[in-house]
C-alpha cells in the first residue's frame, strides 16, 4: 500500500525550541521533509538564505501572493511569513512527512484546506523558561522580545484548535514524543478509508465467489 505523507504543523511561542525540535527530527529520521518558508524579516546572524528562510522584500513577497504561490501566509509582528505551496505538495505525494513550523493564523488556514493536517503546539514548561530562552538567545532587542511575549498570550487563545500540546521540558524526550505522535497518525482511520474500502470490496468478492 503506497502511503501519502502526513502534513504536520508545529507551532509554539517564540523561543520555545520548535526550531531545534524540527531540526532534531530531520537529523534523526529519514521520513521527514522540512518546508522552508519565505519571509520579509531581516536575516539573523548565522541565518542563511534558502536554508533557514527564503529572505525577500515586501514587493517580492506580495508578487508571490498575487501569483498564488503560497499555501498560506500571515503577518507576524510586522513581517510577512509564507509557506511555498509547490514543495509541500510534491513532498507529500512522494510519501514524505512534511513539517511546517508556522504560527497560528497560518496553521488555521492550512487546516481549512487540508483537513487531515496534524496540528501540534509546543509549550514551555513555564513562563520563566520562555523569557530566559528569548533573552538568552540574544537575537532580538528588548522591544521585539516584549512584542513576541505579548503575541504568545494572543496565540495561546487558539490553542484548543491544536490536536496535541507538547511540553518541551527535555529536548531529547520531546523529539521522541513528537516523532511518535506523527508516526501513529499514519494509522488514523480517517487516513485509511481508501485502503479499508479496497479490502472490503475484496472480501465481498471472495464471499460472492464461494
Ligand atoms: P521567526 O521570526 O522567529 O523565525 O518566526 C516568527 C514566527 O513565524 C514563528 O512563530 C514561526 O513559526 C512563524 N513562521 C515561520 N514561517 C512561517 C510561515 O511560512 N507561515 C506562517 N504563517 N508563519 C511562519
Amino acid at each position: 500500500m503506497s502511503r501519502k505523507g502526513i502534513l504536520t504543523i508545529i507551532s509554539g511561542f517564540s523561543g520555545v525550541g520548535k526550531g531545534t525540535l524540527v531540526n532534531n527530527l530531520m537529523n534523526m529520521y529519514d521520513n521527514y521533509a522540512l518546508s522552508i518558508s519565505a519571509t520579509t524579516r531581516n536575516k539573523r546572524e548565522g541565518e542563511v538564505d534558502k536554508v533557514n528562510y527564503f529572505f525577500m522584500t515586501k514587493e517580492e513577497f506580495e508578487s508571490k501572493i498575487e501569483n498564488n504561490e503560497f499555501l498560506e501566509y500571515a503577518n507576524y509582528v510586522g513581517n510577512y511569513y509564507g509557506t511555498p505551496k509547490a514543495y509541500v505538495e510534491e513532498m507529500l505525494n512522494e510519501g514524505k512527512d512534511v513539517l511546517l513550523e508556522i504560527e497560528i493564523q497560518g496553521a488555521m488556514k492550512v487546516k481549512e484546506i487540508m483537513k487531515d493536517a496534524l496540528l501540534i503546539f509546543v509549550m514551555p514548561p513555564s513562563a520563566k523558561v520562555l523569557k530566559d530562552r528569548l533573552v538568552g538567545r540574544g537575537t532580538e532587542t528588548k522591544e521585539v522580545i516584549d512584542k513576541r511575549l505579548l503575541r504568545a498570550i494572543e496565540e495561546s487563545e487558539g490553542i484548543e484548535n491544536y490536536d496535541y500540546i507538547l511540553v518541551n521540558d527535555n529536548l531529547d524526550e520531546s523529539t521522541k514524543r513528537l516523532h511518535d505522535i506523527i508516526n501513529v497518525q499514519h494509522d488514523a482511520s480517517s487516513r485509511n478509508y481508501k485502503f479499508i474500502n479496497v479490502i472490503r470490496e475484496d472480501i465481498k468478492n471472495f464471499s460472492e465467489g464461494d
